[in-house]
C-alpha cells in the first residue's frame, strides 16, 4: 500500500478521506500532472463546465479530476 508521505494530504478530515477514496476507485485515472492537466483543460472548455481542479491521489500515486479545490 502507498503511503502518503504529503504533509498536505494529512491534514484532510477522515471523512472527507474516504469519500476521496471511493472517488478514487470510481474515478479515471491520470498517470501524469500534465495528462490530467490536459483533460482538465478540454473538459473545462465545454459549455457550462465547473472549474475543475487535477490533484494526485495518495491511494493509488495517480492524477484524478475534481471539481473541489483541492487541499485545505
Ligand atoms: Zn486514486
Amino acid at each position: 500500500m502507498a503511503r502518503p508521505n504529503d504533509a498536505g494530504a494529512r491534514s484532510r478530515e477522515k471523512g472527507e478521506d474516504a469519500g476521496e477514496y471511493r472517488a478514487c476507485i470510481r474515478k479515471r485515472r491520470y498517470a501524469t500532472q500534465t495528462e490530467a492537466k490536459k483533460a482538465a483543460e478540454k473538459a473545462s472548455k465545454r459549455k457550462d463546465a465547473p472549474k475543475i481542479f487535477v490533484y494526485q491521489c495518495e491511494y493509488c500515486g495517480g492524477w484524478h479530476l475534481t471539481h473541489r479545490k483541492p487541499g485545505r
